[in-house]
């Protein structure tokens, strides 16, 4: 099997057939000229099919280590595409400490729809084995866990799910298919929001899913073009162009986010520090297991615990932008508070241990020496 670097550059990148361009065309079409009633070159509206994003499912499978591809005009168009595959009554799993979005997707508006979601600590496989029964058809997990870089042991969740016959799928945004592939260690699908490591360069938004079983992809291929949330080509073609050098910014993101945590895990104005590759974190032993790295994602939390003293050190950065999203090779720096996860009730984020003055990294791929002194200045 080919090495991941010569994965990433040639997946889904073939050669345009009718002039060889070595990068794949932006086909800005809404539809195709058929020869003859029925008869046409594969292609029939440009909602059901595109050959540019036909070229980045195809890179999706490959980097994912995949069979099946489908792009969704943002993460959250994915998330929502994998719950239209259940029906009323139907019951989901899934983790107490997740993306906000998509916390929202599932409480406002499938909740209406009558489908269940139970939020558990995913870190105790043993949770979610309690939860289950003859309605449970889905088990959502994310790892590491936004913003509180938990670890999810995917193999042994993978293990209940078949057992039970649940679908497991995995948010693979934070790690992305540099340091995880769900797919491997047993989920059924896969989704990102390519709008962060995958498109990597913050300018653009976009989904995906990804699966290895023919029937599942077909279900979803169906919801992707009956509901109608997909990508357009020069969306397509940034993220595939994206794709072509994750595995050199995630080195970078990698290195630059161990620096930091461990600066930040050495100042005395810092209490806490979130980040999976302290060797006495709580997820370190599955994260060393089913990660190749651990990531550019910290979370931290003062001394001073107030939450004046978090929005003062979030204005003061000068290289940090204080924005909301994550995984561009600028660095970012946000309040989940009032930001990200501002849609979670705070009697619900406090309990599940996010705190009002928790402060979420993004670390980009700049000179770590810079990051840092720009966080030196900024904690004072
Ligand atoms: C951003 C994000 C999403 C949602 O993706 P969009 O592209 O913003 O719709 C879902 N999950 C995680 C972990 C995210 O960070």
């Amino acid at each position: 099997m080919m090495k991941i670097a010569t994965k990433f550059i040639h997946a889904g990148a073939e050669p345009d057939p009718s002039t060889g361009a070595i990068m794949t065309p932006i086909f800005q079409t809404s539809t195709y000229v058929q020869q003859a009633p029925g008869v046409n070159k594969g292609y029939e509206y440009a909602r059901s099919q595109n050959p540019t994003r036909k070229a980045l499912e195809d890179a999706y499978a490959q980097i994912e280590n995949g069979k099946f591809g489908l792009a969704f005009s943002s993460g959250v168009a994915a998330t929502d595409a994998v719950i239209k595959l259940l029906q009323p009554g139907d019951e989901v799993i899934c983790g107490n400490d997740m993306y906000g979005g998509t916390y929202r997707l599932f409480t406002k508006i499938f909740e209406k729809f009558g489908i269940r979601f139970h939020y558990v600590n995913m870190q105790h496989v043993s949770n979610i084995e309690a939860l289950i029964n003859s309605h449970t058809k889905l088990i959502w997990a994310e790892t590491p866990t936004n913003p509180l870089m938990n670890i999810v042991d995917i193999a042994a969740v993978a293990t209940v799910a078949k057992k039970h016959n649940i679908l497991l799928c995995v948010d693979n945004t934070f790690a992305s298919p540099y340091l995880q592939n769900p797919l491997d260690l047993g989920a059924d699908i896969v989704m990102h929001s390519a709008t962060k490591y995958l498109g990597g360069h913050s300018d653009v938004i976009q989904g995906c899913l990804v699966m290895n079983d023919a029937a599942l992809r077909e279900q979803l291929y169906f919801i992707q073009k009956s509901c109608g949330a997909v990508p357009g080509p020069q969306d397509c073609f940034l993220v595939l162009r994206g794709i072509k050098t994750l595995h050199v910014r995630m080195q970078r993101h990698c290195e630059n986010g161990e620096k930091i945590a461990y600066w930040l895990r050495n100042n005395n104005k810092v209490s806490k520090v979130y980040w999976p590759g302290f060797e006495d974190a709580a997820g370190y032993a599955v994260a060393k297991q089913q990660m190749r790295g651990f990531g550019g994602m910290i979370s931290f939390e003062l001394q001073n615990d107030s939450v004046e003293e978090a929005k003062r050190v979030l204005s003061s950065t000068h290289l940090f932008s204080l924005a909301e999203s994550l995984g561009g090779v600028e660095s970012l720096i946000n309040h989940p508070a009032s930001m990200t996860h501002a849609s979670i009730p705070r009697e619900e984020r406090i309990k599940n241990g996010l705190s009002d003055s928790l402060i979420r990294l993004s670390v980009g791929i700049e000179d770590a020496d810079d990051l840092i002194n720009d966080l030196q200045q900024a904690i004072g």
